[in-house]
């Protein structure tokens, strides 16, 4: 059984790999002032590492010319390594190859229909992963991957990593990550797609620096990622946020979730083209719906507006209840305004007047990157010893 002393050790050893891997060479002191960590522990750890051959040391010899002592500096050794990234969508599936500043050096998508195709779809996940390692030049085999981060678009157990919820279609029961891990032969972290987005946005977006955020993804479906007090919420089954599946109407129809009356069977972006197709001549799409939008079409900015405000009233109760600083909106809906100044108005009329004024309501800064964002985000706290946002 692991003691707190010895998970202290590894996270603080973390802590230094990290800051080695995203810097220039640095001196034992420099480790320190930047880590936070004390100078006795650094060296004991620097130590560690030189004796396992992860890190190097070299004489630095700028300021050797002053006559001093050179200092002696570290690196880490080989490659700082790589981060992988998998985004997987209702209907595609996302990879990035990013450095560890979660810069994507390749990224690859394809389309497809997830929902109802899991192993075809975890298949089609690891082939992209394999196709960007070799574009990126990557070798897993003899090439440092720190950690692979993966999003699936509904709950997943935090403890188990087994879908619990009938949402996801025939990914119920199924450890996605656990099949991706097989197949690629490297772990996998799995995570909620809409919390992936809340850590992306926090982290790299537009939430930067705050601790208490809702992170709302909308498009076909509705649900949301928590932020609270800057940790990731997820709830005992990894259940929290799913904010597209509270009662919205009494006797509405049945859910894909096994209740009735959704919020997202009234108003998620397939019911939206399922309202709208009557009056149109051409096949109607989500993507198509925030096109037309844009293009000042007053049907759909109507339901748009509509559905903006039901979302808004669902959140209203949330924010009651949470008090956050910001709602970010992502995903497709995003691009309408008159779906964020729905949700707007309906906070601004439904939450407590001062929950209101303390509460921004921002389209996403990642936009369609924000789930691949957070995958990286989820690889990268492997390494590190303050992962961000997580619990
Ligand atoms: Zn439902």
């Amino acid at each position: 059984m692991t003691t707190p002393e010895s998970r202290l050790r590894v996270a603080n050893r973390a802590q230094v790999l990290d800051l080695l891997g995203r810097s220039a060479p640095v001196s034992r002191a420099e480790l320190a002032q930047r880590t936070g960590l004390s100078r006795s522990t650094v060296s004991s750890i620097v130590q560690e590492l030189l004796a396992s051959e992860q890190i190097v040391e070299t004489t630095g010899d700028t300021l050797a010319r002053g006559g001093g002592r050179p200092p002696s500096l570290l690196t880490i050794s080989g490659s700082p390594g790589t981060l992988i990234g998998v985004d997987i969508g209702h209907r595609h599936v996302r990879v990035a190859v990013a450095d560890l500043a979660a810069k994507p050096l390749v990224e690859r998508e394809i389309r497809l229909d997830v929902d109802n195709s899991a192993v075809e779809t975890i298949d089609r996940a690891a082939a992209l992963v394999r196709e960007c390692l070799t574009e990126a030049g990557i070798d897993p085999r003899t090439d440092r991957v720190l950690g692979v981060g993966m999003g699936i678009p509904g709950p997943v157990d935090p403890h188990s990593g087994i879908v619990v919820s009938p949402i996801l279609g025939n990914w119920m029961d199924l450890a996605p990550g656990e099949e991706l891990a097989r197949r690629i032969g490297l772990p996998v972290q799995i995570e909620n797609d809409a919390n992936l987005g809340a850590l992306a946005e926090i982290e790299y977006g537009a939430a930067r620096d705050i601790d208490d955020v809702i992170y709302v993804k909308a498009s076909s479906g509705i649900g949301a990622g928590l932020v609270l007090a800057g940790k990731l919420y997820r709830g005992i089954t990894g259940i929290a946020g799913e904010i597209g599946h509270v009662r919205f109407e009494d006797n509405g129809p049945i859910c894909r979730c096994g209740n009735r009356g959704c919020l997202e069977k009234a108003f998620g972006g397939s019911r939206l083209v399922e309202l709208l197709q009557p009056a149109y001549d051409e096949t109607l799409s989500v993507e198509r719906l925030l096109e037309l939008a844009q293009e000042g079409d007053i049907r759909v900015n109507r339901i748009l507006d509509d559905a903006g405000r039901a979302v808004g009233r669902v959140l209203a109760d949330l924010c009651n209840h949470l008090n956050p600083a910001l709602i970010v909106v992502g995903d497709t809906m995003r691009h309408s305004e008159s779906f964020v100044l729905g949700i707007k108005d309906s906070i601004d009329r439904f939450t407590q007047p001062d929950t209101a004024a303390a509460l921004d309501v921002v389209p996403s800064e990642l936009g369609d990157k924000a789930g691949v964002m957070g995958a990286l985000v989820i690889a990268g706290s492997a390494t590190s010893a303050q992962p961000p946002g997580t619990i």
